[in-house]
């Protein structure tokens, strides 16, 4: 397939289904086009492969994508033959008889895309093929890898400078979702492209809902939380294999399809696991966070960590795993004392102590934040927020503040009289007044028992609070016992007040339902989006290939919206291109059709109104021959003028009308709600006549 005279959008339009570029992309694509070079820096799922795709279709020759992981090249292209793109990789896994094929197709110059890794690229072998083939652009995918500093260094990326050298005129771009300084700076100098176009997009992931929660009673929450978005896909990240393991054993036993994951498994058993999660077939996974790198399952639809990572950058690029289709997702993370001590005492051994505990402390700072956590996150990454994002906790439920100074003081009270020997264990238990082994030698301090009003699990959140706020410190090189600061000494001596957040006393996940977000009025109610699902699932399995890459959920999503019954409207569909179109609508279109004749034979009811229609009758008879209301015949009518059929407009509604509706439309800033616009023209053109008018700008904007 050669689309060489094709412009980037539409090839957005016929390749891809899109009507709109993202922000950022058309302009990067025309840089390569006039042999450009450039730096791409977008979080996971902002669009990235687009960029380098869409030059590849355009222009006549070969794309050469530079990729790390082989399970990414074949995702890629396997995403991309689906959309009938001449897509191939090349590596060790393939038969002397795939490269050969491979190696034809470079030949003939009919390899639109080739995606090899730096090994390769630089392999005698795969140099004496690349002579033969007419390259028009160098995109290095994952171009992080090249930096010692970053998380995933590559030594082989290194010396992909060579290919600036070699071929001087050709456009390189180099795309990664890493956002910092240095790694940046390492790409544009090791890729010997100084003078690049540099793109940053924001790293602010609206669609993706952020949540922390104490980590008590974990199971529990969890339980409930999954309870609430039945059929999704999701990850439950945990520190250790064991937890990984119990955690998908609790859920089982709970009735939940759960599988756990970690490099404790054998490989051949790990790939398995990944697979079924990729296919639909296992939807929660249990795992350590190398689980998720390098798959591109754009339907994970949550995250949930079970315990706290050690820096923002690794929980930013695990949350970053759920919602690459754009829909809401949601993530959680659960924020326990236990946790921050060991985090701590890992950052005390590893030898970049101050670091590692400033990164620590940034995490802690998401976890306590009482004010909208998306900032924080953001500002993390050097971005600001101007407004509450509303789709966090904090927004949605704002902390309550209250003068703590009593409670601290209790506290660091103890602290003091124990001569700073308490562990955060034996301090609660001290405050507490109950005797144990650990705090049966402070049973005569003055302030044992003094804090018996407050539960073990609130003085867990409270102590939290305090490490949080620098009231003590824990000397990890002496079993962890409490140190009081020169803040605590102000609190104790100096007479000096300290907030505290209020525990939440109910378990209660003010999170609104995500299929509830998803599709407000329907989703539960109607089971059209199961029903294509299935089909879905049952084309993937024919053609051997995961489910996402038949069609996105955002595309289903659309599906459900919009409800095409033919080819025409099919093609609307986000995510519909022209192969697409061709190969899957009808299996789709099938099911909406069966949908509506369920739903009473509305699907039918509406194309028998056009038919009347086109065949002369006026509403009054074709309500009157089909049994139905004068506005139902209206609402096909307005169906039919934005699905852009051949009907006039004005054989219901009079041009003074129109104009007015018009101009009422444009005033109200072009909103498509029917209500103020009646209120405007003061009640004097009815609902249904407004409506064909908004139809019909939808259809001729
Ligand atoms: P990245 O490589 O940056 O992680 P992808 O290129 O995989 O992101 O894109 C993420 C998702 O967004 C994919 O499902 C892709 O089809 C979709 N997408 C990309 N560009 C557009 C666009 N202009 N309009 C709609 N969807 C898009
Ligand atoms: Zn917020």
């Amino acid at each position: 397939m050669t689309s060489n005279n094709l412009s980037p959008k539409e090839i957005l339009k016929n390749t891809f289904g899109f009507d709109e570029f993202r922000p950022m992309q058309e302009e990067i694509i025309n840089q390569a086009l006039n042999n450009e070079d450039t730096v791409v820096l977008m979080p996971t799922g902002g669009g990235k492969s687009l960029c380098f795709q869409i030059p590849a279709l355009v222009r006549d020759g070969l794309t050469l994508v530079i990729s790390p992981l082989i399970s990414l090249m074949q995702d890629q292209v396997m995403a991309l033959r689906s959309n009938g793109i001449n897509a191939f990789f090349f590596n060790s896994t393939q038969s002397a008889a795939e490269q050969r094929e491979v190696v034809d197709n470079i030949m003939s110059n009919e390899a639109k895309l080739l995606y090899v890794s730096p090994e390769k690229l630089m392999s005698p072998e795969f140099t004496g093929i690349l002579q033969h083939a007419n390259i028009n652009l160098i995109a290095i995918d994952e171009a992080h890898c090249i930096s010692q500093w970053g998380h995933d260094f590559r030594p082989e990326y290194t010396k992909l400078g060579f290919l600036k050298q070699k071929y001087p005129n050709i456009p390189v771009m180099a795309l990664t979702a890493t956002a910092d300084k240095i790694t940046r700076n390492d790409i544009l100098k090791q890729m010997k492209i100084e003078h690049a176009h540099v793109h940053i997009a924001s790293f602010d992931r609206p669609n993706l809902s952020l949540s922390v929660e104490q980590g008590t009673d974990k199971i529990k929450k969890i339980l409930k939380f999954v309870e609430k978005r039945p059929n999704t896909s999701g990850i439950i990240y945990c520190l250790s294999r064991k937890e990984c393991e119990l955690t998908a054993e609790k859920l089982q036993t709970a009735g939940y399809n759960a599988e756990y994951y970690h490099a404790g498994i054998k490989a051949d058993e790990r790939a398995a696991v990944q697979n079924r999660f990729i296919k639909d077939e296992t939807p929660i996974i249990c795992a350590t966070i190398a689980f998720g790198m390098g798959i591109d399952k754009s339907n994970v639809r949550w995250i949930i960590h079970h315990n706290m990572p050690k820096n923002m950058e690794g929980f930013y690029q695990e949350i970053g795993r759920a919602g690459r289709d754009g829909l809401p997702s949601d993530t959680l993370l659960f924020y326990s004392l236990r946790d921050v001590i060991q985090l701590r005492q890992f950052a005390e051994d590893s030898g970049q102590k101050e670091l590692q505990l400033e990164k620590l402390q940034r995490m802690q700072d998401y976890s306590e934040s009482p004010v909208c956590r998306r900032k924080i996150l953001l500002s993390y990454f050097n971005e600001t927020l101007e407004e509450d994002c509303g789709n966090c906790d904090v927004c949605k439920n704002p902390p309550k503040q209250f003068d703590g100074t009593i409670q601290v003081q209790k506290a660091l009270s103890s602290i003091y009289r124990s001569g700073e020997n308490l562990s955060t264990t034996s301090l609660i238990g001290v405050l507490r007044g109950s005797l144990s082994q650990q705090t049966f030698e402070f049973k005569d301090l003055k302030t044992f028992g003094i804090g018996q009003d407050t539960s073990f699990k609130d003085w867990q959140q409270y102590v939290l609070q305090m490490l949080h706020q620098g009231l003590f410190d824990i000397a990890y090189d002496d079993h962890n016992k409490l140190k009081l600061t020169s803040l605590s000494k102000k609190v104790l001596f100096e007479g000096k007040n300290i907030s505290l957040v209020q525990v939440k006393k109910k378990v209660k996940e003010k999170v609104e339902p995500l299929a509830k977000r998803v599709r407000k009025e329907k989703a539960i109610k109607s089971n059209l989006f199961d029903e294509l699902r299935k089909v879905r699932t049952e084309l993937a399995s024919r053609f051997n290939v995961p489910p996402y890459v038949i069609f996105s959920d955002a595309t289903l999503r659309d599906i459900e919206d919009s409800k095409p019954i033919d080819e025409n409207e099919f093609a609307n569909i986000s995510g519909v291109g022209d192969y697409k179109l061709e190969r899957y609508s009808s299996y789709f279109i099938d099911v909406v059709n069966a949908y509506f004749t369920k739903k009473k034979g509305l699907g039918n009811a509406y194309k028998a109104t056009l038919e009347m229609y086109k065949g002369g009758s006026t509403v009054t008879e074709i309500a009157k021959s089909r049994k139905v209301q004068e506005t139902t015949v209206m609402s096909h009518i307005a169906k039919g003028i934005g699905n852009g059929e051949d009907i006039d407009i004005f054989d219901f509604v009079e041009i003074d009308e129109y104009k007015n509706v018009k101009r009422a439309f444009i005033e109200l800033g072009r909103e498509f709600k029917l209500k103020p616009i009646y209120d405007k023209l003061e009640e004097t053109v009815e609902y249904g006549k407004i409506r064909l008018c908004l139809s019909h700008f939808n259809a001729n904007p």
